[in-house]
């Protein structure tokens, strides 16, 4: 199975000059799902989990299965105002101005092992923001797992002090 295959571009979404990288193929296919997840769980390896975190919303699809086959719990890291207990926030710069992740300040305790997951790392903003809301709750992040991965964006310089790993690269 070629997995590039299932990625399809989308020019100019969401906005003009971007080139969106849409996995809904892969998702809507029960083959290509079923083995993508296989292949993250690969990336995992025997390594121990004991939650997932995943960024909303794409991060989401993959997840919640991915923890239920590492036989891990979920923590949602989601946008303002969504999270309906306390949260801790953490604001992050895009292109063009900032944004902002949220995490329940209970989700995680001290300790726990951390398997961050999102469907793409571009600019690596996003899940910086992601790791430090991790870190901060007293999490140990084990790895950074990603569907997809733009390496002409660098991402993975803004993550330089954790394991990265992605499925494909672009
Ligand atoms: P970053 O912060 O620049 O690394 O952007 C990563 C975030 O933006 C992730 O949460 C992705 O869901 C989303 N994202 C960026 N580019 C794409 C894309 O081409 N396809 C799907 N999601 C993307």
């Amino acid at each position: 199975m070629n997995f590039y295959d299932y990625v399809r571009n989308i020019q100019n979404f969401p906005k003009a000059g971007i080139n969106f990288k849409d996995i809904s193929p892969l998702l809507a296919d029960k083959h290509a799902l079923a083995n993508c997840l296989s292949e993250l769980v690969v990336l995992v390896g025997s390594q121990k989990i004991d939650k997932v975190a995943a960024i909303e919303s794409r991060g989401f699809y993959f997840g919640t299965l991915l923890a239920h086959k590492l036989e891990a719990g979920f923590v949602p890291i989601r946008k303002p105002g969504k999270l309906p207990f306390k949260t801790i926030k953490e604001p992050y710069e895009l292109e063009y101005g900032i944004d902002v992740l949220e995490i329940h300040e209970d989700a995680i305790e001290e300790g726990d092992r951390i398997l961050l997951h999102d469907d793409v790392l571009a600019t690596g903003g996003t899940a910086r923001a992601a790791c430090n809301l991790i870190e901060r709750l007293g999490g140990k992040i084990v790895q950074c797992n990603f569907i997809l991965e733009l390496e002409f964006l660098y991402g993975i310089k803004k993550l330089q002090d954790h394991s990265v790993c992605s499925f494909l690269k672009f």
